[in-house]
């Protein structure tokens, strides 16, 4: 069944909502923040009148207050004034191993976006709640593939081949449901970090990937690995078979989702061009969400995690341009000022939907538990989480 109409995601239409020039990504009080015409979740208005100042004060205090019963996971996305509360950072693959460690922690609040939170809460055990602090932090990418439409698509590929034919693998940023399909039907998740190993694995179990919801580290990662662009397919929801013929689906040994996400598809070679032509001694590093002609025109590419490895590393006086998260980009700049470190698009965008955690969601969640209300919690229901679980164990084991 196609839907009628095809709906952009709001976070995609948000996107450019708190892009700059040059001007930084200054702290503000949420209440000033809603008027850049955002929907975001309501809360109680003396949090979204509260200065910065004093949300900080009272987010230690209630730290403090609650003590080894709250641990805080932040992503590297998140902006400065969330993530230096995190007792644990990391992308989504380390966030993801940390919440299955934390076994004493009665609380985890997770100041990522929607599906990190529900991936916490499948590799936590029983008794944990997990929290997002803001409920409308989701992934414009994650968005773009509704449980309807890719069961739809598994149902039409299942009239032309079967379950040993296919490995359904989604990337780790996906709805719990996505993740679940997977888990029932012999597939896996994977990460920027091992989307390459996990690619192997998927092509020792069987002949093609159905891979969602991100075209371009699905499509990064294949051609890294020799796979002919002439067998790459795009499954666009929105039309028959994705768009594809039943001898181009029987072909090929790809089929992407057509998906993708809204930070890292601003890159671009002209951006590469210019950041060479004024300094020839730039080292160019993008993240494999970028478009294939964008990765494949930089000095290298990898995860969130292996790009603060390479500048962390890198001799001191190197330049680097990143093609990656503003909220990253800074703090990588900030961490290490004995290299010249920007951002490969002189316009910043932070990813929106991060940016939604702001510290007065925080402090509520917060203030919240120290009332023994637990506000925003994330469950992923049984039979999802059962299935779920067993695509990212999978994903788990490889590495
Ligand atoms: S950076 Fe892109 S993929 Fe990551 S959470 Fe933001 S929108 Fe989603």
């Amino acid at each position: 069944m196609l839907r009628d109409k095809i709906k952009i995601p709001i976070s995609e239409l948000e996107q450019s909502a708190f892009c700059r020039n040059d001007e930084d990504l200054d702290s503000k009080t949420l209440e000033e923040e809603f008027n850049a015409g955002v929907r975001w979740q309501k809360l109680p208005i003396s949090y979204m009148r509260t200065a910065p100042e004093d949300l900080e004060a009272n987010i230690l205090s209630a730290r403090k207050k609650l003590g080894d019963r709250v641990v805080v996971l932040g992503h590297h996305y998140q902006r400065d004034e969330v993530i230096k509360f995190a007792d644990l950072k990391g992308d989504s693959f380390k966030l993801s191993q940390y919440a299955a460690e934390q076994k004493n922690a009665e609380y985890i609040i997770f100041c990522g976006v929607h599906f990190m939170a529900e991936t916490a809460d499948i590799l936590s055990s029983d008794e944990q709640k997990v929290i997002l602090p803001n409920l409308t932090a989701g992934c414009s990418m994650a968005d773009m593939a509704q449980t309807d439409d890719v069961l739809d698509c598994w149902d039409d590929l299942m009239e032309l081949m079967t379950v040993d034919d296919i490995t359904p693998m989604a990337y780790m940023n996906s709805t719990a449901d996505i993740k679940s399909l997977c888990g029932k039907n012999g597939g896996v998740i994977c990460t920027s970090s091992n989307a390459k190993q996990i690619f192997d694995w998927a092509y020792k179990q069987r002949d093609k990937i159905l891979f969602l919801p991100d075209q371009h580290l699905g499509r990064n990662t294949a051609v890294n690995m020799g796979i002919d662009l002439s067998e790459i397919i795009v499954w666009d929801p929105f039309k028959p078979l994705g768009g594809n013929t039943k001898e181009e689906i029987a072909n090929s040994k790809l089929i992407l989702w057509k998906g993708h996400c809204s930070v890292h598809t601003r890159f671009s070679t002209a951006q590469i061009d210019k950041a060479r032509e004024e300094d020839p001694d730039i080292n160019i590093i993008v993240h494999p969400e970028c478009t294939l002609d964008v990765v494949q025109s930089a000095d290298y590419y990898g995860s969130t995690e292996y790009i603060k490895k390479i500048i962390d590393e890198a001799e001191p006086g190197t330049s680097w341009a990143i093609g990656t998260e503003i909220s990253m980009v800074n703090r990588l700049s900030e961490e290490n000022p004995d290299k010249k470190i920007f951002c490969l698009d002189s316009i910043v965008c932070p990813c929106s939907t991060m940016y939604r955690i702001h510290p007065a969601y925080l402090s509520w969640v917060l203030d919240g538990l120290l009332e023994n209300k637990v506000i925003n919690q994330i469950k992923v229901p049984d039979n999802v989480r059962k299935y779920s679980k067993i695509s990212l164990n999978r994903m788990l084991e490889l590495n």
